[in-house]
């Protein structure tokens, strides 16, 4: 293999018993057992038993006595057969050891601040990332996502798409998110954003005739940093010509099944199931539910039209959901609390206990109402009133809490689906005025093209996402392709003429020069992987992520710049640096 080593710790077993070894690795443990010592030694492919005996190697045993945790070592000699006793079936080496003859020190290691694989603080372990790396808990992610990019990149090529480097450096791009500024010292003044996603040059690949774009892609938004968020993160990022929705859906099913294949996963399948937008607002209150568990929303609004029970009669809609279990008063309150913060003014509920309802407003509902809403004993019944939006809020932000708390999707199968028919535009809650949905490149269905600009609100958009038991993997699009008809979106969102040249003019130019139909999707990478490798957050599958103040504790970036180098960029910094002495 190489003067270093001949084979890996984790290659080796009972079929090589009796042949010589050199390994070169980490220490992973040493054991002194007075006379003989023993190194379990490390590296990648896994780990192997040394053992060192002072009547047979002495100069080998003294170098052992020295050694401690991490010191990279060289070591040569025998694998033996270990003592039936010793045998560990635990692991896959653990049938043989290596009897060393020569061992040598590469590189020492001071004390460590933690130990690999320890449970520790997570800026502890993001500060000595490389540490951390050498856990087997790193090492499987950071590899797993490895085999996803390139099972995806052979299904790409093997469907005939063309990998495309599109710029990173570029005009800001939609993508509802702030973006990141690049000043630039030859144009002192002027910023270049980075790249919130490829979005409109694979369409400019489109145009351009490439037929099949796909890229993995970096982006970046400026967004506040969360399980499922970092300020740049990859995408499967894909774009095709003369193509329907159902084309795209097949493309990114194909790329999810191959990654599953990849790791010898069983594949869900396909094809994914489709839901409306409005079919899971309605049942789930969510654009993204997890559909590994039922607890879907109920309606109750025709039936309590004429209740006794004023917040309900006088409510524009009226909507339950049965939890399967009968609360306790402190939990009451608990989820009382929660629906506040979605907006609710209070929750109403029937608890169902072995039988007996407890709740202060039995006493207002009729028997009629109690009896089409009774539920099972050992249940409750959580109630939302209010409009269409808050009703949804809140019995979505419930379903979802409960699924956790409850343990709900415990044991049951991934469950991918579809989200389509999405309305194209919503209102900008700050301004009032119509806004997209999720980027104004978006193509209405054909029956809805015609009222544009005529009735925003009613619109339905081609625009699909993917959802994997609760976490939006992606999403995409059939794309507007005439540049009447994206002026026409551009002109519901407020923009004038000028705007619209200011901003988008590039694209519309290209739209006015032969543009053929075209669609496509991007997929998040490290969301997809993280629920791979079932890790709570996407910082467990990147190799130097940032946390949530923003920082990276390994480096200490963002740093503070001299004025003399933002003055060369045209700038000129107005802040205070924060202190970042806590190393995140
Ligand atoms: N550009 C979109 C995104 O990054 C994906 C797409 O519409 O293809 O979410």
């Amino acid at each position: 293999m190489s003067n270093w080593r001949d084979t890996t710790c984790g290659a080796i077993g009972a079929e090589d018993v009796g042949k010589r070894v050199t390994l070169a690795g980490w220490v992973d443990t040493r054991r002194d057992h007075g006379g003989l010592v023993f190194i379990d030694l490390r590296d990648y492919s896994g780990k192997v038993q040394l053992v060192i005996n002072p009547e047979l190697a002495a100069d080998a045993a003294g170098t052992a006595h020295e050694i401690r945790n991490e010191f990279v070592v060289q070591a040569e000699g025998e694998v033996v057969r270990r003592d039936p006793k010793n045998v560990n079936p635990n692991i896959p080496t653990g049938e043989i050891e290596v009897q060393v003859d020569t061992l040598r020190i590469v590189s020492r290691s001071e004390p460590l601040p933690f130990q690999i694989g320890e449970d520790v603080d997570e800026v502890l372990r993001l500060r000595y990332r490389w540490l951390d790396m050498r856990s087997d808990r790193m090492q499987r992610n950071l590899r797993l996502c490895h085999v996803v990019v390139a099972a995806i990149r052979r299904q790409m090529d093997e469907l005939g798409f063309v990998d495309v480097w599109t710029p990173s450096m570029t005009k800001g791009t939609p993508e509802g998110a702030r973006d990141f500024l690049v000043p630039v010292r030859l144009q002192p003044g002027r910023f270049f954003a980075l790249a919130q996603s490829p979005q409109l040059f694979k369409q400019l690949c489109m145009v351009g005739g490439i037929d099949r774009y796909y890229q993995i892609a970096t982006c970046w938004r400026d967004e506040d940093l969360r399980a499922d968020r970092q300020f740049e993160f990859r995408q499967l990022d894909f774009e095709m010509s003369f193509v329907d929705r159902d084309d795209v859906l097949d493309v990114m099913e194909r790329a999810v099944v191959a990654s599953f294949v990849a790791r010898g996963r069983d594949a869900p399948s396909t094809p994914f199931p489709r839901l409306t937008y409005e079919d899971v607002m309605r049942r789930y209150g969510s654009d993204k539910p997890d559909l590994r568990y039922g607890l879907e929303i109920e309606d109750a609004t025709a039936l309590t039209r004429d209740s006794q029970f004023g917040v309900f009669a006088n409510a524009p809609v009226v909507r339950y959901i049965v939890a399967p279990r009968a609360f306790s008063r402190a939990e009451l309150a608990r989820l009382e609390e929660l629906s506040k913060e979605w907006g609710a003014k209070g929750l109403a509920y029937l608890v169902n206990d072995g039988g007996e309802i407890r709740s202060p407003i039995a006493k207002f509902l009729s028997e009629r109402e109690l009896e089409a809403i009774r539920s099972e004993p050992g249940t409750t019944v959580l109630f939302a009133a209010g409009d269409e939006a808050l009703v949804s809020r809140v019995l979505g932000g419930l379903r979802a809490h409960l699924g956790r708390e409850l343990g709900l999707a415990e044991g049951a199968p991934d469950a991918f689906h579809w989200v389509i028919d999405f309305p194209l535009f919503e209102r900008d809650e700050d301004t009032g005025r119509w806004t997209f949905m999720h980027h104004p490149f978006t193509a209405a269905v054909p029956a809805d093209e015609e009222r544009l600009e005529a009735d925003p609100g009613g619109v339905l958009g081609q625009h699909y996402d993917l959802v994997w038991n609760g976490w939006e993997l992606g999403s995409g699009s059939i794309r507007i392709h005439r540049a009447d008809v994206q002026q026409a979106v551009f002109r519901v969102m407020g923009l004038d003429e000028q705007e619209q040249q200011a901003k988008f003019g590039f694209l519309l130019d290209a739209l006015r020069m032969g543009a053929p139909p075209h669609g496509g999707f991007a997929m998040g990478i490290e969301r997809f992987v993280a629920l791979m490798a079932g890790e709570p957050d996407i910082r467990q599958v990147v190799a130097f992520p940032k946390v949530s103040s923003g920082g990276d504790p390994l480096t200490g970036a963002p740093t503070p710049m001299p004025d003399s180098v933002l003055k060369e960029l045209g700038i000129a910094s107005i802040a205070e640096p924060a202190d970042s002495s806590a190393g995140n």
